[in-house]
């Protein structure tokens, strides 16, 4: 299977050049694509227009999949041509696209000036007694400076933030690949589910995952509901109380040890924000949620590491330690990748660590690995990538050893 759809590959890069939005040589334009509705507002009051515009524009391109403006029938002509000559809507450029058989589908896109850098986005559906979902898994970050010691992101090292195009954009490619065949108004959004699980750590990019997951729920945009946007995070404790303040979706907590030694190895920034503070901040963040809030529960989530957190002990600290929170908990088979320090815990030990917590009253699942044979399974969202991105960096660096010879040598 995956040699099939990694053949397919080059064809699909030149499909997809051709069915992205215009990449064109217009770096001065405001790109339209990743303004919440407040921003998109503010920016027609500045022309000059009625700030309803706003609404319009937004369901044209996050609903519509309209990248034209001549397309925007109800705009008058005058106000198209304007629009035309200042803004554009252009959604990060696909570099490479892999449709699996199985529905999952993974983009990786170049984000960035020039030669930029490459993010991934992974698309995966799944039926359930709730009906059919399509999950999609974005990215927030080109890399991370958390340096979790188990994922491969993390070891790439921070490189830039995504914007808020960029962010959005991935949500926009991944519905307009169901629509590209189908006439404007016929359109419909195929995504259900957002999960920012990609690479990054969504709360060190705030402003900018913060609009874009307005944008997620704004009804004029995708209205999406609250309860099917989650923000994953290692634990960046006063940014959780900033976004209990600023939006209601669901949390996720990359847990992955149950005391505070453990973590400090696993998940560095432990060291900083402690197990007791994360969780006072999780029962927090629970509490600012209403009735028809998305809070009623946070994720937990769990990679299981063979030999490292996966002892018996370790299920019955984890029952101490979330037994006054509301909880969830997801395990993680950990998804290897070159050079990683850890195996996967074998399938017993990850089942028996389940019933020791559905045994204590917890809702414990085990997450079913799927793409791997696209590389789309979780933690694995570099691969490829980073190879690429490591080479690109070497020739940069080549470059310039070459350019500082020629300079010396007058
Ligand atoms: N930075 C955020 C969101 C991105 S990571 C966070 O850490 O929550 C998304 C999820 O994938 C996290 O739970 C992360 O711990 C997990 N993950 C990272 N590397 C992994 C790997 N190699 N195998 C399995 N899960 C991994
Ligand atoms: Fe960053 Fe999350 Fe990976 Fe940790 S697990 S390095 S926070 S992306």
């Amino acid at each position: 299977m995956s040699t099939e759809v990694l053949a397919a590959s080059a064809t699909d890069v030149q499909q997809a050049s051709a069915s992205a939005p215009a990449q064109s040589n217009t770096a001065e334009k405001v790109n339209l694509l990743g303004m919440s509705r407040p921003q998109m507002e503010k920016f027609f009051e500045d022309l000059g227009e009625k700030k309803f515009r706003a609404g319009q524009v937004m369901k044209w391109i996050h609903q519509f999949f309209v990248t034209d403006f001549a397309e925007m029938t109800n705009i008058s002509g005058k106000l198209r041509e304007k629009l035309e000559k200042i803004c554009e809507i252009k959604a990060p450029e696909v570099v490479h696209k892999n449709y699996s058989k199985d529905g999952t589908r993974k983009w990786v896109f170049r984000v960035g000036d020039g030669e930029g850098s490459l993010v991934e986005t992974v698309l995966i559906p799944a039926e359930d007694k709730t009906g059919s979902r399509k999950t999609l898994c974005i990215s927030s970050q080109v890399g991370c400076a958390l340096d979790c010691s188990f994922c491969s992101t993390g070891k790439q090292g921070f490189q830039r933030d995504l914007t808020q195009a960029e962010i959005i954009g991935q949500l926009w490619m991944a519905n307009y690949s169901y629509m590209e065949d189908v006439p404007v108004i016929e359109r419909e959004r195929s995504v259900t589910n957002v999960v920012m699980m990609g690479m990054g750590e969504p709360l060190l990019n705030y402003d900018a995952v913060l609009n874009a997951m307005r944008i997620m729920l704004d009804d004029f945009a995708y209205g999406m509901s609250k309860r099917r946007v989650t923000l994953s995070t290692s634990g960046v404790v006063p940014k959780i109380d900033q976004l209990a303040q600023d939006i209601d979706v669901a949390l996720a907590i990359s847990l992955h040890a149950t005391n505070n030694e453990l973590r400090d190895e696993l998940v560095p920034i432990n060291k900083k924000y402690p197990l007791e503070q994360l969780i006072a901040a999780c029962q927090r963040y629970i509490g600012k949620g209403g009735n028809e809030s998305a809070r009623k529960h946070v994720t937990i989530e769990y990679v299981m590491l063979d030999g490292v957190n996966d002892h018996p002990e370790h299920a019955q600290q984890m029952i101490k330690l979330l037994k006054n929170l509301p909880s969830k908990i997801n395990l993680i088979p950990f998804n290897p990748f070159p050079h990683a320090p850890y195996g996967r815990s074998s399938r017993n030990r990850i089942i028996s660590f389940q019933k020791t917590l559905s045994d204590a009253g917890f809702v414990c699942t085990i997450r079913q690995t799927r793409g791997d044979d696209i590389d789309a399974a979780c933690g694995q969202l570099v691969g490829q990538v980073a190879d690429r991105t490591r080479r690109a960096e070497q020739w940069k660096k080549k470059v310039a050893a070459q350019n500082e010879i020629i300079r010396s040598q007058g």
